[in-house]
């Protein structure tokens, strides 16, 4: 064994309250995408681990103080959650940049940003509340009851794990559910520590958070199957999530899929050039293009398109290529190996479908980059909306420009696609944006902005982008069961063989 595999940090896993080691003893290694080598090994547990976390979480829930504690302690229990996220918040950005090649810009970002939804939730806990309503039958009380579904599961991919599992834990824990999450292979790390820092340190009872990490088809599948889970919470992507909403239909679970994107970002020429030219490449080069909602087709008016394209290029060009972890940064490493072949695969289609490549156009050697995994920010003019490179979802640093003459023609090229998740429209004209927002099929429109979050903001797709909404008030909806009480106070005495209407 070398020297650095003698060095590797080793993780347990959480469950029930305790640290553990994957059944089987088994462990896998995870890679710091920016030099290429695994710095640690994480338990790669199977079906035992699994159901040896949805027991705990069943009895947790069954029998354990969270779903029955008064709203107002959940609530301030989440406080103290948002408040140790704000304590590590530092540690936990730099492990997500090691483990995940993440900038720590970004990472510091997200992270002090992550107690919020906490925050947002654990104040929602005192306030879910059902209804009285007025019903056809004289001398009965009918009423609505809101209660936790009972056992959640979370599949998580690897481009955020701590932001997009704050976005279903928070509402789960706020509704009264139990949990058990199961990270994506390649960034399992800064969830173990979240939850050693955080979940651990704020005394959550035993139980009520679990994480079984491994491999989707070893882990996740018993997961989803498992009867006793009652929800799943799956972000990942579109293929995978088809396979994770059959599963879970052979036992009726209530299931919400947040999935991948091709999201149009679309640039009119009354637009504001320069606030444009930057939602653009923030649309596309941040994050390195790996998010759901990348703005990956720029459609761009024909009146502007080739003053914009020179602008586009001239500020992309300048981005800076590097080490993850330094400030400066502008565009990290691809997260993992699989991904960094899939983005160059899908050059080399945009460049045998005949599309321009104005900027980059492959991977950037470690001259370029100071490291592993790095593809160079790209750009396609010429593309045509029925390319494969403008259908399909890359996940990488790789934009197509598509050129539309009119609203009517940008309506049609931006809903002419498979998925629905995001959308961004640069215009200074207030109906214009409007209109734009109605007729364009998809769960977020930015107008003059792109990739903008809140907790307080519902978020999700439609099509092939999946269902289900996370954050904001509806967020916590998904693990909510609607139960209806009807009481019957009167003292006439009915025919038992009458048809009750
Ligand atoms: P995958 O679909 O490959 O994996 C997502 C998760 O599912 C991982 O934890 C994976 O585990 C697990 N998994 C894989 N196979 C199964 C299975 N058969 N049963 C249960 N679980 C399984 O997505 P990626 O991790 O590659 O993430 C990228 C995708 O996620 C992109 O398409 C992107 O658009 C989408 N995404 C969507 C977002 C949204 O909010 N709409 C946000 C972020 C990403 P393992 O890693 O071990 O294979």
């Amino acid at each position: 064994m070398s020297d650095t595999r003698q060095k590797l940090k080793t993780y347990q896993t959480y469950m029930d309250g305790k640290w553990v080691d994957a059944a089987s003893g088994k462990t896998f290694e995870t890679l710091d995408p920016y030099t290429g080598e695994a710095w640690a090994r994480i338990p790669e547990c199977d079906e035992t681990d699994v159901n040896r976390a949805v027991e705990a979480a069943y009895r947790a829930f069954e029998t354990g103080p969270w779903p029955s504690m008064t709203p107002t302690t959940r609530g301030k229990i989440m406080r103290r959650i948002g408040d140790l996220i704000a304590k590590h918040s530092e540690h936990l950005a730099d492990i997500e940049v090691r483990d995940n090649g993440k900038l720590i810009s970004e990472m510091a970002a997200q992270t002090r940003y992550m107690p919020e939804w906490f925050y947002y939730y654990g104040g929602l806990a005192d306030k879910i509340q059902g209804a009285v309503v007025p019903v056809d039958r004289p001398e009965h009380f009918n009423y609505i009851l809101r209660e936790p579904v009972g056992v959640c599961a979370f599949i998580t991919p690897w481009n955020s794990p701590l932001m997009l599992t704050s976005w279903k834990l928070a509402p789960a824990l706020a509704a009264g559910c139990t949990v058990v999450i199961k990270p994506s292979e390649y960034t399992s790390a800064s969830l173990l520590e979240f939850m050693r820092l955080v979940i651990e340190e704020a005394d959550i009872p035993p139980g009520v958070v679990n994480v079984v990490t491994g491999y989707g088809a070893v882990a996740g599948e018993p997961l989803v199957k498992h009867p006793e889970v009652a929800k799943i919470a799956f972000t990942g992507g579109t293929a995978t999530g088809a396979r994770v909403n059959a599963l879970a239909a052979q036992t009726f679970k209530k299931v919400s899929l947040e999935l991948g994107g091709k999201s149009p970002n679309i640039v009119f020429d009354d637009c504001v050039l320069e606030d444009a030219v930057s939602g653009a490449i923030s649309g596309i080069f941040a994050a390195t293009g790996q998010t759901c909602i990348a703005g990956s087709r720029l459609l761009l008016q024909e009146t502007i398109h080739d003053v914009f394209v020179e602008k586009l290029v001239a500020m992309a060009k300048q981005a800076r290529l590097g080490d993850p972890s330094k400030s400066e940064t502008q565009v990290g490493p691809v997260t993992t190996p699989p991904q960094y072949e899939k983005i160059l695969s899908y050059i080399d289609i945009a460049k045998a479908e005949g599309c321009t490549c104005v900027l980059g156009g492959g991977p950037a050697t470690k001259e370029e980059s100071g490291g592993r995994y790095f593809v160079k920010p790209t750009i396609f003019t010429g593309v045509d909306n029925k390319m494969r490179i403008a259908q399909e979802e890359v996940f990488g640093p790789v934009l197509s420009v598509i050129k539309f003459s009119d609203e009517e023609d940008a309506v049609r090229i931006a809903n002419e696609i498979a998925y629905g998740l995001g959308a961004g429209v640069w215009t200074q004209s207030v109906k214009r944006a409007h209109n734009m927002a109605r007729r364009i099929k998809a769960g977020t429109v930015w107008v003059n902005t792109y990739r903008a979050v809140s907790a307080q903001a519902p978020f999700g797709g439609v099509k092939e982008s999946g269902f289900g909404r996370e954050r904001g008030h509806e967020g916590i909806l998904e693990f909510l069961a609607t139960k209806n009480v009807m009481i019957n106070f009167s003292e006439e005495e009915h025919d038992p063989f009458a048809v009750a209407t």
